[in-house]
C-alpha cells in the first residue's frame, strides 16, 4: 500500500494543529508548529477566506494525515463505516483507531503511527500468536497483540515504552509491559477519542 512520503512537519502546518507525526520531536521545541505557526507555500502567511466545502475537506484531511492514510483507502473506511448500524462518523473514527498499526501506536510500542506502520511491515509483533505485517488489519475485541522475543532488545521499541507514560494507555487497552503484549479489552466509544475532531464534516463532505 502506498503512503505518503513528504515532509510530516508541514501537514502539521498545513492543519494549523499539532498532529503528532514524528514522535518524540513533536514534544520538544523542534516542533515546527512551535516555530512557524502558519501553513506551508508561498502564500503561508496571508490571509485566506474559507469556504465550507474547505472547512469539511480540511477536516477530512486532517484525520487523513492523522492515522497515515491515502484517500482511498479513507474512502473504503468512509464506505464501510456507512454500511455499519450506528453513526457513521463515529464508525469511522473507530475503525480507524482498531488499525494494527495505531494500536502498536496506542500501546506504547512505537512513538508515532508511521513508525508502528514500519515496525508492523518489518514483522515485528504477531497477533494471537501468529506473524502479522500488515498495518492496516482490524484488531478485535479480545485480541492480543505482542513483540516478537527477539524484537524485544530494540532500543527504539524499549525507549518509546518507556516514554508511554507521558501519552497514557487508552482505557478500552491494556498494557503488560514486562510481557510485551497488550490486549484490545473493548472497542473504543466516540468518547474515547479525544483528539479534536469534528466528523461530522467528513461525513457532509462525502455526502455531497
Ligand atoms: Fe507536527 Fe510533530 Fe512536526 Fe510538530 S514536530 S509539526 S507535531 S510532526
Amino acid at each position: 500500500m502506498a503512503r505518503y512520503t513528504g515532509p510530516s512537519c508541514r501537514l502539521c502546518r498545513r492543519q494549523n494543529m499539532e498532529l503528532f507525526l514524528k514522535g518524540e520531536r513533536c514534544y520538544t521545541d523542534k516542533c515546527a508548529i512551535k516555530r512557524r505557526n502558519y501553513p506551508p507555500g508561498q502564500h503561508g502567511q496571508g490571509r485566506a477566506k474559507v469556504s465550507d466545502y474547505g472547512v469539511q475537506l480540511r477536516e477530512k484531511q486532517k484525520v487523513r494525515r492523522i492515522y497515515g492514510i491515502l484517500e482511498k483507502q479513507f474512502r473504503t473506511y468512509f464506505d464501510k463505516a456507512d454500511r455499519m448500524k450506528g453513526v457513521t462518523g463515529e464508525n469511522l473514527l473507530i475503525l480507524l483507531e482498531r488499525r494494527l498499526d495505531n494500536l502498536v501506536y496506542r500501546l506504547g510500542f512505537a512513538s508515532s503511527r508511521i513508525e508502528a506502520r514500519q515496525l508492523v511491515k518489518h514483522g515485528h509483533f504477531t497477533l494471537n500468536g501468529r506473524k502479522v505485517n500488515i498495518p492496516s488489519i482490524l484488531v478485535k475485541t479480545g485480541d492480543v497483540i505482542e513483540l516478537k522475543e527477539k524484537s524485544r532488545k530494540i532500543t527504539r521499541i524499549t525507549d518509546s515504552l518507556d516514554g508511554v507514560v507521558r501519552r497514557g494507555i487508552p482505557q478500552w487497552l491494556d498494557l503488560d509491559k514486562d510481557a510485551f503484549k497488550g490486549v484490545l479489552k473493548s472497542l473504543p466509544v466516540r468518547e474515547d477519542i479525544t483528539m479534536p475532531i469534528q466528523e461530522q464534516l467528513i461525513v457532509e463532505l462525502y455526502s455531497k
